[in-house]
């Protein structure tokens, strides 16, 4: 049994966990404030990947 964290604070994920598209993957995290931070990073590292 694995237990899900937060891909950004790396804390435990509850019910109240959001899913984040990420490309092709989804990552969850625990509130909307590490969803956002989420999105900025990953625009900011794949700016001009390709498709
Ligand atoms: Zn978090």
């Amino acid at each position: 049994m694995t237990e899900k964290t937060c891909a950004v604070c790396d804390d435990k994920l509850d019910a109240n966990a959001i899913e984040v598209k990420i490309g092709t993957h989804v990552v969850e995290v625990c509130c909307e404030e590490c969803a956002q931070k989420l999105r900025e990073a990953s625009a900011k590292g794949h700016e001009q990947r390709a498709v």
